[in-house]
């Protein structure tokens, strides 16, 4: 174990500068560190091209000799070097020409000016490497890889590009450096590599031992090694994450009893029967698959996923009614004060025809609301407390919470939700509703712990929104579309953007948007409301009221909107600056509307500083309402990189190869495998797993504190 800890500064080309700023950069330190850092791409390098056939932005590598050079001052001014080194020092740029038996060709120097010109002298040979890009209307390579033929380390084959920095590059730590360290590194400990895998797991997967493929994805001898090593590093990744979450699955399953509630009950067959509509196939099946776990015995952890409109609270209502039946209480957790009220209003209407009550508690509840609802929980009256945060607080005592209800989880952090567990000995039934459609693979990695139900159907009846995008010049024809609206009897959304960091920047602009949009739609023919984050409470829940009642025709507000208010009337959602939202938060902002008979539109409403990505974003807005195919594109417009990066993806672990949107194929063969390993041996307790057992007690793979929803 010596060597693999032993510092990266001792390596050919390193120095204790570099070290250090590659333990800064990239974080690595140790010479494993090192060699578990994998080229993010390969440049083929068996080829060597004349120079004839050499064209424009692409990476080549040319055998050919120097026939002249010059050096050249800031101005262009022409430079002597015969009259000694100060004016080599005032070079800025040193071009080489050189000629291979097709034709010519410039390299151009910046730096490094000085060592070049010397080793460069005419009549010699050399390997060139770089990037060909057109100049002038001629071909040149600025700062080529140059070595000598006959040198051996010249690179032959494929080679790997290694992750960098702009600090990095700066201080000389090139590809050609790293592919140097790496290699020094992989010969001093590649033998002390211990096999993370048991050979079962090797032979049942065809999977190369790991020795191989870590040799193999830093110097690949073709592109089948390649490939071999990348699938055994990539598979080995996702396995051991499958395996550590589904064993913490299994350990909970089988360690945590939970409430039995076995029965159906009165208020559930008396809610059912009242509802004007019949369930949507889906809805039947999830309550199904929940009502299962509420009968288990076992303590229910489950994530209902379901598009806006999906209908997910009449089903969050059908479990508290479930465990109603059984004697038991529920809450609904809202992340914010809007949507608790919101769904304290469509509980109630639901709860009408039965004999359960329900409760609002929020931050702004009054002190006898509060008092009320706090000594209804207490004594068991109320059935089902709706809230936000203040649900959370140590002077709500429950007669007997049964079940947690939270909504869009993604708003709530995981120390909230275990707050909630801490107060019972027993831990309630959990079930997680989100709308935002999490693509499969991500699910898997995600919420490998859990339970997953969807809701992939929508009530009959819902018409399409039908989305256009358009050029911020054309407000006024948008303007004039929205008052016809009014004019029918609808309500539209016109929603800003935050866009700056400060929160009071934001204001300004969605005030100004505000007056805008007043100056259009004066009084007293129309009235506007605003909702926004620095509003009071009261505030907030006013003008949100005004909206929903109809007394206002337009809802200007920030995306506090974004979540689950419902107002069936609206039939314009305007989005300005649309370019700067993300795909998942259109597709919610559009959910707001639609959701009534008539027909709906969402006006994309993009600035000229449009960039490509962004058009692309808003193009397939137009082009799709299905919003498992937007977060499917989504993650795979973004990468995995960037959704990993953020707090909002959750990902408990950095993966370092493998890609959650392009090796899906991968995920679900690695967590296959991964449940068939946990059948035979559920503790991970045998002795041919007992390397599996030691890759799982490292660090990486300690993040209960995420897959523990609650
Ligand atoms: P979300 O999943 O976005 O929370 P909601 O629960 O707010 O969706 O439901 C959206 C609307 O659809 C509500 O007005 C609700 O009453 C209605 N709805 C729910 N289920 C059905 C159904 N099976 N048939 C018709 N309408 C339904
Ligand atoms: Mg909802």
């Amino acid at each position: 174990m010596a060597e693999l800890e032993g510092s990266i500064q001792y390596l050919p080309g390193m120095g204790p500068k570099r070290a250090a700023l590659l333990q800064k950069e990239l974080g690595i330190e140790s010479l494993s560190d090192l060699i578990h850092l994998y080229p993010y791409r390969y440049i083929d390098r068996s080829g060597i091209y004349p120079i004839a056939q050499v064209s424009g932005e692409s990476m080549v590598q040319i055998r050919a000799k120097v026939v002249s050079r010059n050096l050249y001052a800031k101005g262009g001014e022409v430079i002597d070097p015969g009259k000694g080194v100060s004016e080599l020092r005032r070079a800025s740029r040193l071009s080489v020409i050189v000629e291979d038996s097709s034709a010519r060709m410039e390299m151009v120097f910046f730096k490094g000016i000085k060592w070049n010109w010397e080793r460069l002298s005419p009549g010699s040979e050399y390997i060139f490497f770089g990037k060909v890009s057109e100049f002038n209307g001629r071909l040149n390579m600025v700062h080529p890889e140059v070595d000598k033929p006959q040198e051996s380390s010249a690179p032959s084959g494929l080679s790997g590009v290694y992750p960098s920095t702009e600090a990095l590059k700066n201080s000389g730590v090139t590809t050609k450096l790293m592919s140097r360290a790496v290699g020094a590194a992989l010969s001093l400990c590649l033998r002390e590599v211990q096999e993370t895998l048991p050979d079962y797991v090797l032979r049942d997967n065809s999977l190369v031992p790991l020795r191989k493929a870590l040799y193999d994805i830093h110097f690949p001898k073709d592109n089948a090694c390649l490939e071999q090593a990348r699938y055994r590093l990539k598979f080995e990744e996702l396995f051991l994450l499958q395996l550590s979450l589904l064993k913490q699955k299994y350990v909970r399953s089988r360690g945590s009893k939970g409430f039995l509630m076995p029965r159906v009950g009165e208020d559930f067959n008396a809610c059912y029967k009242a509802l004007p509509y019949s369930l949507t196939s889906a809805q039947q099946r999830v309550i199904k698959e929940i009502r299962a776990d509420l009968m288990s015995g076992k303590q229910m952890n489950r994530l209902l996923q379901g598009d806006v409109g999906s209908g997910k609270t009449l089903v969050a209502v059908l479990c508290c009614l479930l465990a109603k039946g059984n004697g038991y209480q529920s809450c609904i957790l809202a992340p914010t004060e809007v949507l608790a009220h919101q769904h304290f209003v469509s509980v109630s209407k639901f709860l009408a025809p039965t004999g359960s009550r329900c409760a609002l508690l929020t931050g702004s509840s009054s002190g006898p609301e509060r008092r009320e609802a706090l000594a209804g929980i207490l004594d068991g009256s109320i059935d089902i407390l709706i809230g936000t945060h203040a649900l959370l607080e140590d002077c709500v005592v429950w007669k007997n919470l049964g079940l947690a209800i939270v909504d869009e989880q993604h708003r709530f952090g995981v120390e909230q939700r275990s707050k909630l567990w801490k107060k019972n000995s027993i831990a309630p039934h959990i079930l997680v509703m989100t709308a935002t459609p999490i693509p499969r693979t991500l699910a898997m990695t995600l919420y490998g712990d859990l339970d997953v139900s969807v809701i992939d159907e929508l009530p009959p009846g819902r018409k399409p929104v039908r989305t256009i995008c358009i050029d911020e010049s054309r407000k006024e024809a948008m303007y004039k579309f929205i008052r016809e609206q009014i004019a029918a009897g609808r309500q539209a959304f016109v929603v800003y953007p935050l866009i700056f960091e400060s929160e009071k920047l934001d204001i300004k602009n969605l005030e100004q948007g505000y007056e805008d949009i007043v100056a259009a739609f004066p009084l007293p023919d129309y009235k506007v409301a605003i909702v926004h984050g620095q509003q009071s409470n009261e505030q907030k829940s006013f003008n949100m009221e005004a909206f929903v009642a109809g007394r206002a025709d337009i809802l200007v507000s920030t995306t506090v909107i974004e979540v689950g208010v419902d107002v069936p009337n609206a039939s314009v959602m305007v989005i300005m600056s649309a370019q700067r939202f993300g795909l998942s938060q259109l597709h919610q902002l559009r959910g707001r509307v639609g959701r009534g008979a008539e027909e709906a539109w969402c006006i994309l409403v993009k600035d000229q500083k449009t960039g490509k990505e962004a058009q692309s974003r808003l193009d397939l807005m137009c082009s799709t309402q299905d919003g498992f195919e937007l977060s499917e594109q989504d993650l795979r417009m973004r990468g995995p990189g960037d959704l990993e990066g953020t707090a909002q993806s959750g990902l408990p672990i950095r993966l370092s190869i493998a890609s959650l949107s392009k090796d899906s194929a991968i995920l679900s063969r690695a967590r296959d495998y991964a449940s068939k390993v946990l059948e035979r041996d559920p503790e991970i307790s045998s002795a041919e797993n007992y390397p599996l057992r030691r890759e799982l007690q490292k660090d990486k793979f300690k993040i209960e504190d995420f897959s523990r929803i609650s």
